[in-house]
């Protein structure tokens, strides 16, 4: 079972109030068992919400404001959706396709914390929690570099 970042399948979860769709990652969805989860919305952040950059061991929005304590209790409860989903299906957590640079599903590149477009080697505060699991870890991008087959 693969873990998704739920903006990539086309929720409007984003905090723009839109989404990420990804048809490449959607059709790997469509022949694979997965779980889709957006930690922001589970921590209680509603979409449209302000953009936030990690800075930091903090995440801080671009009013100013600091969710860390969201997007903690966030990454926490889409981990555990993930591990109840993953029992449940009596099957094991094989992978995870997350959202490139967002401060929660970010994996390997995030934003700098200065909202001016730069990335920064680092991962996101879910991705975090992800890392202890031994998992493959990828993001969209790996998908349109590698070219992923129907
Ligand atoms: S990148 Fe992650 S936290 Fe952000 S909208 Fe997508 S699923 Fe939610």
């Amino acid at each position: 079972m693969y873990i998704v970042s739920k903006c990539l399948l086309g929720y409007n979860c984003k905090y723009s109030g839109g989404n990420n769709r990804d048809e490449r990652v959607i059709d790997f969805c469509n022949s694979h068992q997965f779980v889709a989860v957006c930690p922001e919305d589970l921590g209680g952040l509603k979409s449209p919400r302000a953009p936030a950059e990690i800075i930091g061991s903090s995440v801080i929005d671009s009013e100013g404001k600091d969710v860390t304590d969201e997007f903690k209790l966030g990454a926490r409860i889409a981990l555990d959706i993930a591990k109840k989903e993953s029992e449940g299906l009596n099957d094991e957590i094989e992978g995870a396709i997350l959202k490139a640079n967002s401060p929660s599903c970010g994996a390997g590149a995030v934003y700098d914390g200065t909202f001016s477009n730069v990335r920064i080697n680092g991962d996101g505060l879910f991705t975090k929690l992800l890392r202890p699991l031994n998992i493959e870890i990828k993001t969209e991008e790996d998908f349109k570099i590698m070219g992923v087959e129907k």
